[in-house]
C-alpha cells in the first residue's frame, strides 16, 4: 500500500479526484434493498482507483480529513438526491476527528441544506475506535445528530473495545457486525457464538442489525437463522458509482414489492422461518404452554433448560425448581433407568416411545407409566447440544389395557369352562376362527387355530354318499352364508378321525358395525342316539 503525502492529498481534494461508490445493503430475508453504503474512492490520474485503506488514516493523521469529509458530503447527497429513490436511505463513514471535533452536526446540516437532501435518509458510520477517545465529546455529537434527524451506526462491531456502557450512553440506532465474524460464521463454533451474542445485545437494545461482508448464500442463511435483520456484501453488490445501480434500483416489477435483490437462499430460509427469534420464542413458549403432553428440553450435561408446565406438575414440582438443574436430582427415581437413553439420545439418536415406570409410593398405589420420547437437537453446524424430551402420562391406558386383559382371561375361563361346544365361523367358508375345549372335543380337533376346520365340508356333513355338493347346496351351510340364526338343528359333524358325530347345532350371525355379517357365533352339543328327535332331518350319514 503507497503511503501518500499530505501534499498529494491536498491537491487531490482541491481537485475533487475523490469519487463515491455505493455498496447495497438489503433485508437478508426478502433481498429488498434498504438503501446504500457511501465507500470512497481515490480516483488517481496516474494511478486510477485507489482504495480508502491507503488514504483515509493518512487523512485523519494530517488533519485534512474534516476538508474531505465536508466536500465528500456535499457530492454523497447530491449523488443520492440525483440516483436514488427517496426512500432509500444512505450511510456515510465518519473518522473519529469529525465525530469528536464538534462541528459534525453544523456540518451535516449545512450540507443537507445546500444540496436538499433531507437527514431522515442519511446514516452516520462510526467505528468503535472512535468513541474511546472521548466518551462525552462523541456523546455531544450524537446527541446533535440525532435532533437533526440522523440515524448512527456503530462500525466494525465486536472488534473493538467499545463497552456494554458506550452502547447505553449513545443512542446508536443500528450495529454493523464485522466482516471477520461473518467470513467464518459457517465454519468456527466461537464465531456463530458471536455472532449470536452481538445479535442478541442489538435487539435487546433496539437496535437493528447488519452483518458486512457476505459474499455466499450460506453465510446469509446463516444469519437469518440467527436473526441478523440486514445485510451488505458481494452477494448483494459490489459498491459502484451511482450512475451504475439502475439495475439495483430499477422500479420493481410487482406492485409495492420494493428494490429487490433476488437471493433465493434467502427465500427458502425464510419459508422455513416465519418470525425473528423474539417472535419464534413466544411461539414456542405458546406451545409449550398449550401441548397436550409434557415437554423439557434437556442440555449436554442433561440439565433442564426448560420444561413446560405440564411435565413439571408430573415431576411434582414448579417449573423455576427445574430450570439448571440436572434431571438425577429431579427425577432420582427413574433417573438409572432413563439416563442410558438420554445418554444415547446426547450422542445424536432418536429414541422413540421409551416406558418410563414409576414406581408407587405405597403398597396400594400403582405408580404411573410414561412414555417418553427423546429427540436430539442440534445447532446450526449440525452439533448434538441437548435433548427434546416429550412425555405422555399412559397410565391410565395402561390400567385399562390390564382390565382388558384380565377381563379377556376371564370370558376365555368361562369359554373353555361350558360343557357346551362353541365355535367362531367364518360365514363365507365355514372356516372356523375359535373354538372352545367341549367344541374341541367333539370335533376331536386340536384347539389351536391350525387344527380347526378351514371349510364347511371339513365339518358339515356334505350330504347323501357320493353326492359332491357346494356350501351353497346343503341346507346349514347355506342357512349360515347367509348369516342365519339356526336353532338347535340336528346334524353330522364330522371328526377329524373321519368319524361323524350327531349334534345340536345353533348359531347367531356375528354383525359388524356396519350392518354386515362378520361371522357366525355356533354352539354345539353331541347327542347320542337316544337324545336325538329329529327324524326329518336334512344332512344324512354318509354311508
Ligand atoms: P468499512 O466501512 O468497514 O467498509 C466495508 C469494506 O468492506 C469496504 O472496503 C467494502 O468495499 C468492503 N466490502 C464490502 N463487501 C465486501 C465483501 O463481501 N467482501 C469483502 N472482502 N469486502 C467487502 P473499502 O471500500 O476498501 O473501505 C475500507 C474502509 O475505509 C471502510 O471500511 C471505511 O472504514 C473506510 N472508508 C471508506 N470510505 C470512507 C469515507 O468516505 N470516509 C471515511 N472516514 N472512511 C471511509
Ligand atoms: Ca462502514
Ligand atoms: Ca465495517
Amino acid at each position: 500500500m503507497a503511503s501518500w503525502a499530505e501534499s498529494e492529498l491536498r491537491k487531490a481534494i482541491k481537485a475533487d479526484q475523490f469519487v463515491c461508490h455505493f455498496q447495497p445493503k438489503v433485508d437478508l430475508r426478502t433481498g429488498a434493498v434498504l438503501g446504500f453504503e457511501v465507500l470512497s474512492r481515490w480516483n488517481h490520474p496516474q494511478h486510477g482507483l485507489i482504495s480508502p485503506g491507503s488514504f483515509i488514516p493518512i487523512l485523519e493523521k494530517t488533519g485534512l480529513s474534516h476538508a474531505f469529509a465536508t466536500r465528500m458530503l456535499r457530492k454523497v447527497f447530491a449523488e443520492a438526491r440525483d440516483f436514488l429513490p427517496p426512500s432509500l436511505s444512505v450511510s456515510v463513514n465518519i473518522s473519529p476527528p469529525q465525530m469528536l471535533g464538534g462541528s459534525l452536526p453544523a456540518m451535516v446540516q449545512r450540507a443537507s441544506e445546500e444540496e436538499g437532501f433531507p437527514l431522515h435518509r442519511l446514516v452516520l458510520e462510526i467505528t468503535e475506535s472512535a468513541l474511546l477517545d472521548d466518551l462525552d465529546r462523541a456523546r455531544a455529537s450524537a446527541k446533535g445528530l440525532k435532533s437533526l434527524g440522523v440515524r448512527l451506526s456503530i462500525d466494525d462491531f465486536g472488534t473493538g473495545y467499545s463497552s456494554l456502557h458506550h452502547l447505553q450512553v449513545l443512542p446508536f440506532d443500528e450495529i454493523k457486525i464485522d466482516m471477520s465474524f461473518v467470513r467464518s460464521v459457517l465454519h468456527e463454533r466461537e464465531s456463530r457464538k458471536i455472532v449470536a451474542a452481538l445479535v442478541g445485545l442489538g435487539h435487546s437494545l433496539g437496535m437493528i442489525t447488519v452483518a458486512e461482508g457476505v459474499e455466499e448464500t450460506a453465510q446469509a442463511a446463516m444469519l437469518i437463522s440467527m436473526g441478523c435483520d440486514h445485510g451488505q456484501g458481494w452477494l448483494y453488490g459490489k459498491p459502484a458509482p451511482a450512475s451504475e445501480l439502475t439495475n439495483m434500483i430499477a422500479p420493481p416489477s410487482g406492485k409495492g414489492s420494493g428494490h429487490r435483490i433476488d437471493c433465493p437462499n434467502a427465500r427458502e430460509t425464510c419459508a422455513n422461518l416465519e418470525s425473528y427469534p423474539a417472535q419464534r420464542l413466544a411461539q414456542l413458549q405458546a406451545i409449550y404452554d398449550g401441548a397436550p403432553v409434557g415437554l423439557c428440553f434437556v442440555d449436554s450435561r442433561m440439565r433442564f433448560v426448560s420444561i413446560n408446565e405440564r411435565l413439571a406438575a408430573l415431576h411434582g414440582r414448579t417449573v423455576p425448581e427445574h430450570l439448571g438443574r440436572n434431571v438425577g436430582e429431579i427425577v432420582p427415581d427413574v433417573f438409572e433407568q432413563i439416563k442410558p437413553h438420554l445418554q444415547r439420545a446426547l450422542e445424536g439418536e432418536s429414541i422413540q416411545d421409551l416406558e418410563v415406570r414409576i414406581p408407587g409410593a405405597s403398597p396400594s398405589d400403582a405408580g404411573r407409566v410414561l412414555l417418553a420420547t427423546y429427540q436430539p437437537a442440534r445447532d446450526e453446524a449440525g452439533e448434538v447440544v441437548g435433548v427434546c424430551v416429550a412425555v405422555v402420562d399412559i397410565s391410565a391406558r395402561k390400567q385399562m389395557e390390564e382390565a382388558l386383559r384380565r377381563s379377556e382371561a376371564y370370558l376365555k375361563a368361562v369359554f373353555n369352562a361350558v360343557p357346551v361346544g362353541i365355535m367362531i365361523a367364518d360365514v363365507s367358508d365355514g372356516r372356523i376362527i375359535a373354538a372352545n375345549r367341549q367344541a374341541a372335543k367333539i370335533l376331536r380337533r386340536p384347539l389351536d387355530a391350525e387344527g380347526m376346520p378351514n371349510a364347511f365340508d371339513q365339518w358339515l356333513a356334505p350330504g347323501a354318499a357320493g353326492q359332491q355338493l357346494e356350501p351353497s347346496e346343503y341346507p346349514i351351510a347355506r342357512a349360515l352364508l347367509r348369516g342365519e340364526s339356526i336353532h338347535n338343528e340336528e346334524l353330522l359333524c364330522e371328526r377329524a378321525d373321519g368319524s361323524w358325530a350327531w349334534v345340536s347345532l345353533s348359531a347367531r350371525p356375528i354383525v359388524g358395525r356396519d350392518g354386515h355379517v362378520e361371522g357366525s357365533a355356533v354352539t354345539l352339543r353331541e347327542l347320542d342316539e337316544l337324545s336325538r328327535t329329529n327324524d326329518s332331518r336334512t344332512e344324512r350319514l354318509p354311508s
